[in-house]
């Protein structure tokens, strides 16, 4: 046993899938995870905000290689062009349910069982020739895509018995207020209008309006490429920037806040039902095993990121022996899409680099 994913979300099963057509088998590799199904921490949310179609495209799955994207597989299945003619035009969104049927079969084929071992990791500590998870398990590469830290709910509401966080399973009032300005805040002002009630979006800022969570720029090589040449500060900028709420533009989206039950507000007023859709805790420092680790080996951090090399590893902890990477959220410091799918390849496809050069030596 070599290798190590620690988190077994749909970051967790897109590094399993890389590795897997990299060469690795079942037995080289060890998936840590709460749950055997890695669709079920984000089916819960997706679920919860009543998600229909992805904000991804095509290429937003968790298989190893681009090709052939989702647009390819259901035009395939449904022997129609209408999938492939959207995608050449940016406008191919798969359902949720296309998105769930192709990650079972990938966690299906990939063999991810073999490998998922049900356990939760308090420690990762660097030893000589690699990692040490919990004090007793080793391992030369270590990827760890752990998710987001928590749900974020703005302090006032804390114990309110009016708040449910949109990422909560909830129904809706007949008078709703939601907090927050983003895809799930959209999201919610849609599925509470259509329940009937009168909709109230509590903002502090405007929404940008974008398709994808980023501008595009940022999900190709050449945008990526000046990403990362910024300096330090200039990127904290940016990552702060891009963390501004967003939801896609459209007359989806527009048609339906044209009616008398949906308003603005810049403050909470009292409605029977709160929801805040303000998203998750930022930073390493919410989550206990990258806070410790960070301590621990003493890494550079800057603000709220734990600072990693373009391809995703950790400088201080990866050489031509061992690999340490960070996959999701965490892993903004090398790809600031690094919370969407195409984010996770990213971080898997270093990885597996590393992996397979340690190999060959
Ligand atoms: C509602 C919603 C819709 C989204 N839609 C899209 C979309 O359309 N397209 C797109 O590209 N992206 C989308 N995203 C963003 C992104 O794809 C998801 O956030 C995705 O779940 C990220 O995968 P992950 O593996 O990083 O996290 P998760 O899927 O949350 O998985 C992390 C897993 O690691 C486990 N874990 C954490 N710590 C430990 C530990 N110490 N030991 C063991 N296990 C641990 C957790 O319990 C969890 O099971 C969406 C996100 C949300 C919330």
């Amino acid at each position: 046993m070599r290798v190590a994913i620690v988190g077994g979300g749909l970051a967790g099963l897109c590094a399993y899938a890389t590795l897997r057509h990299g060469g690795l088998e079942p037995d080289e590799i060890v998936v840590f995870g709460d749950r055997a199904d890695p669709t079920e921490a984000w089916v819960a949310r997706a679920r919860a905000i009543r998600q229909q179609r992805m904000r991804s495209e095509s290429d937003g799955h968790v298989a190893a290689t681009s090709f052939p994207g989702l647009a390819v597989r259901t035009a395939l299945r449904r022997r129609s062009p209408a999938p492939l003619a959207l995608s050449v035009c940016n406008r191919y969104r798969p359902t949720v349910d296309e998105f769930l049927e192709h990650a079972a079969r990938v966690r299906a084929r990939s063999g991810w069982d073999e490998s998922f071992v049900q356990r939760r990791i308090q420690h990762v500590r660097a030893v000589e020739d690699g990692f040490e998870l919990d004090g007793r398990n080793r391992f030369a590469h270590v990827l760890l895509a752990l998710g987001h830290p928590g749900l974020a709910r703005p302090p006032e509401l804390e114990g309110d018995p009016r708040a449910v966080h949109a990422y909560e399973p909830h129904e809706y009032a007949d008078e709703v207020e939601v907090v927050g300005a983003g895809m799930a805040a959209a999201t919610e002002w849609l599925n509470a209008l259509a329940a009937g009630a009168s909709v109230v979006s509590v903002r502090r800022r405007e929404p940008e309006r974008r398709p994808l969570n980023l501008p595009r720029p940022l999900f190709t090589r050449r945008g990526l490429a000046a990403f990362h040449r910024t300096d330090r500060d200039a990127r904290v900028g940016l990552l702060r920037s891009y963390s501004a709420p967003s939801y896609p533009p459209g007359r989806g989206w527009d048609e339906p806040l044209r009616t008398p039950r949906f308003r603005v507000a810049a403050e909470l007023n009292g409605a029977p039902q709160v929801i805040c859709a303000t998203g998750f805790r930022h930073g390493f420092a919410e989550d206990e095993v990258l806070r410790r680790l960070a301590e621990d080996h003493e890494l550079e951090t800057a603000d709220r990121w734990l600072v990693l090399a373009p391809d995703s590893t950790v400088p201080a902890l990866t050489d031509e022996t061992r690999t340490l990477s960070l996959a999701g959220v965490q892993a903004q410091w090398a790809y600031p899409a690094a919370d969407t799918l195409a984010g996770a390849k990213y971080a898997a496809r270093g990885f597996l680099r590393r992996v397979q050069r340690c190999r060959t030596r």
